[in-house]
């Protein structure tokens, strides 16, 4: 192999990927990026663009929607990615390591129904978009549920009589009360995760552990300010 080509390799190996989310979580993740001396170079809530080059040459930054940031990362085309616990639950984190918890984005993942109205016994339907994590929870209530898949508005499904309870995220439970629903169980504790590709932990080890370790600093010291 000529010698460019082996340093053309050895550039591209050491090239790191990281997949972000469009949004609140963005806003709450760059100044975190920003501790780790990674700025993009332009604004990524007002471009198009979905890959984004940042002030280090080794850095690039991908804006995608959050359930797509696990893919990315457990395949590799990512190297490192910001996702919420919520979607790592549903997806499983095959292929992943969870290193740092964020402390971003913190709600609650519940279930929930209409306000004031037992939840009938027996056989229930079940409305969410959590499909995986709410076949494992009823289930390990021992409770028998059909699950209703839905993309969004979860909080019309017992109104409208699609569903007898919902699963849904829940941060100051106006949603709920706004639809007349109330919280009822508590399913897990969510906040963003910092996820890392389990093969670029082993091949990046230096250059990844370098990003979290200022990082873990950030969010520590910002917890201590609150
Ligand atoms: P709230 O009315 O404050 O309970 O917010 C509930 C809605 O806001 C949910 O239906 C979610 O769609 C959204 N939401 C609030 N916090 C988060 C979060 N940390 N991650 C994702 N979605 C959230």
């Amino acid at each position: 192999m000529p010698a460019c080509a082996v340093s053309r390799v050895n550039t591209m190996s050491q090239m790191l990927t990281i997949a972000l989310t469009k949004g609140r979580i963005l806003e709450e993740t760059l100044p975190l990026l920003k501790a780790a001396g990674i700025e993009p170079l332009e604004d990524m809530e007002k471009s198009r663009k979905l890959v984004f080059p940042t002030n280090r040459e080794d850095v690039r930054l991908l804006l995608l929607r959050g359930a797509d940031v696990p893919t990315y990362v457990q395949f590799g085309a990512a190297d490192m990615g910001i996702s919420g616990k919520d979607t790592l639950m549903e997806n499983g984190a095959e292929g992943l390591y969870e290193p740092l918890d964020l402390n971003i984005a913190r709600c609650r993942l519940m279930t929930a129904g209409v306000k004031g109205q037992q939840t009938p016994a027996g056989r229930i339907r079940v409305a969410t978009k959590y499909v995986n994590v709410t076949k494992q929870y009823y289930a390990s209530l021992g409770r028998q549920i059909d699950v209703i898949k839905l993309y969004g508005a979860m909080e019309l499904a017992p109104i409208m009589n699609l569903a007898d309870e919902i699963v849904d995220i829940v941060d100051t439970g106006n949603t709920l009360r706004a639809n007349g629903l109330e919280p009822r169980e508590h399913i897990a504790d969510i906040s963003s995760r910092l996820i890392v590709n389990k093969a670029s932990m082993k091949m990046k080890h230096l250059l990844i552990q370098a990003i979290i370790d200022p990082i873990a600093k950030a969010v520590s010291q910002k917890a201590v300010s609150q």
